[in-house]
């Protein structure tokens, strides 16, 4: 069989393997994007916590803190309608066990030139519990709009050809070409570069193309979904350590929880996702090719109303939550990131000829580094 030519493979269709398709095609080039699920955007650029990030997140890595910020104003006049930026944005710091205080989170916020004013008093806190509360701005964008909004391009776009349910079963190299025998129908397919962008997936694919792995970690994590009359409209993050988050899920007038403590199920210190929930019976689910964790009969039981317990201390007896349900993803970070809690987004080429180039993603507003390097 004759294989299909395109000038670029990108392989994976979240937010960072559909932005790169499109960037390349909209130079001209033909690309083709391959999707091991049936849909695009079904991990982590769903399952997350949706936030803008502006920096204030990173005070023991001002490297990420101002990459956020380098990037955050022009994700958001690119994406304008699904981006939410009209609710009240606090950041906290915890009495007890904080990496931070006050006075150093405020020199980090001058030192990045973000806002932040700190409050005396509110009606919806609980100051006994948290030393300092900040009044900041920080936006949250739309997972499911902007899911929406990429498979409507990538699908349009004449120079994309999208596979989705696609297999790799084997590569080899002739001359300065990558030749990929997929699954039918996908086929067979030749470029000379590829970029791999699929996160939770990065080492199987690095390893299918008889690259080295990435050093990382990965954690099954658990996004839990509520509503609240007082607290609507409204987001806290307390800082610094094993806290949690309450905010706005984008547009869907939904908040969205997580805490450090109990978002992450199950951690794998494998270079591949490889967790004690995969067997036989979850045939989509390897750490070679790890799976939609929602979907999943095996994924953990919800950790939401420990999380609640947890971030309800930092509320006033006037604002109570609903839990509704939770979204399930694998997150994969650095094991460098581990000391200064790190999210950057490395790009590498991996090699020269046929070009491979490894996209790991940090936060969803950096999407725009493919362009510095591809
Ligand atoms: C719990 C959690 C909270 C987060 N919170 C935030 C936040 O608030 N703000 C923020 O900016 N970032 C946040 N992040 C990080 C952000 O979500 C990710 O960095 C980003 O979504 C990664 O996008 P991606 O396209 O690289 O990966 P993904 O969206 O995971 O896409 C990778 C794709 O590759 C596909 N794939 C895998 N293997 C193959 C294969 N062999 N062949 C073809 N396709 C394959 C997968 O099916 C998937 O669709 C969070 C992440 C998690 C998990």
């Amino acid at each position: 069989m004759e294989a299909k030519q395109f000038d670029f493979i990108v392989i994976g269709g979240g937010i960072f393997g559909c932005y790169a398709a499109l960037y390349l095609a909209g130079k001209g080039a033909t690309v083709a994007l391959l999707e091991k699920e049936n849909r695009l955007f079904q991990k982590a650029s769903l399952v997350n916590q949706a936030r803008l990030h502006s920096g204030y997140h990173y005070p023991r890595s001002v490297a990420t803190a101002a990459l956020s910020d380098e990037h955050k104003h022009r994700f958001t006049e690119e994406h304008q309608a699904f981006v939410h930026t009209a609710f009240e944005k606090y950041y906290a710091i915890d009495r007890f066990g904080s990496f931070t205080d006050p006075e150093q989170f405020e020199r980090f916020c001058r030192h990045l030139d973000i806002p932040c004013e700190r409050i005396a008093a509110h009606p919806l806190f609980n100051f006994e519990r948290l030393e300092a509360v900040y009044r900041t701005q920080e936006h949250s964008f739309d997972p499911v709009l902007l899911g929406e909004y990429y498979r409507q391009k990538v699908e349009q776009h004449p120079g994309i050809t999208l596979f989705t349910g696609a297999r790799i079963q084997q590569v080899a190299v002739s001359g300065s070409v990558w030749q990929l025998d997929c699954a039918a129908p996908t086929g067979a397919l030749e470029t000379p570069t590829v970029i791999n962008a699929t996160y939770a997936a990065t080492n199987a694919v690095n390893r299918l193309f008889g690259l080295a792995d990435l050093d990382l970690t990965h954690e099954i994590s658990e996004i839990a979904f509520l509503s609240s009359i007082q607290f609507e409209n409204k987001g806290l993050t307390v800082m610094d350590g094993p806290f949690g988050s309450i905010m706005p899920y984008g547009r869907s007038g939904l908040l969205s929880l997580s805490s450090v403590a109990y978002t992450h199920h199950k951690i794998s210190y494998d270079n591949l996702p490889r967790f004690d929930c995969q067997s036989p019976d979850v045939p989509n689910c390897r750490p070679e090719a790890p799976g939609i964790c929602t979907e999943c009969p095996n994924r953990p039981p919800s950790n939401a109303y420990k999380m609640l317990r947890q971030m309800q201390q930092y509320f006033s007896e006037a604002v109570s939550f609903q839990y509704l349900f939770s979204y399930f993803t694998i997150k994969s970070k650095l094991k460098a990131s581990y000391i200064d809690d790190g999210r950057p987004t490395e790009i590498s080429m991996l090699k020269a000829q046929p070009k491979f180039f490894c996209l790991f993603a940090g936060k969803v507003n950096s999407i725009y580094e493919i362009e510095k390097i591809i």
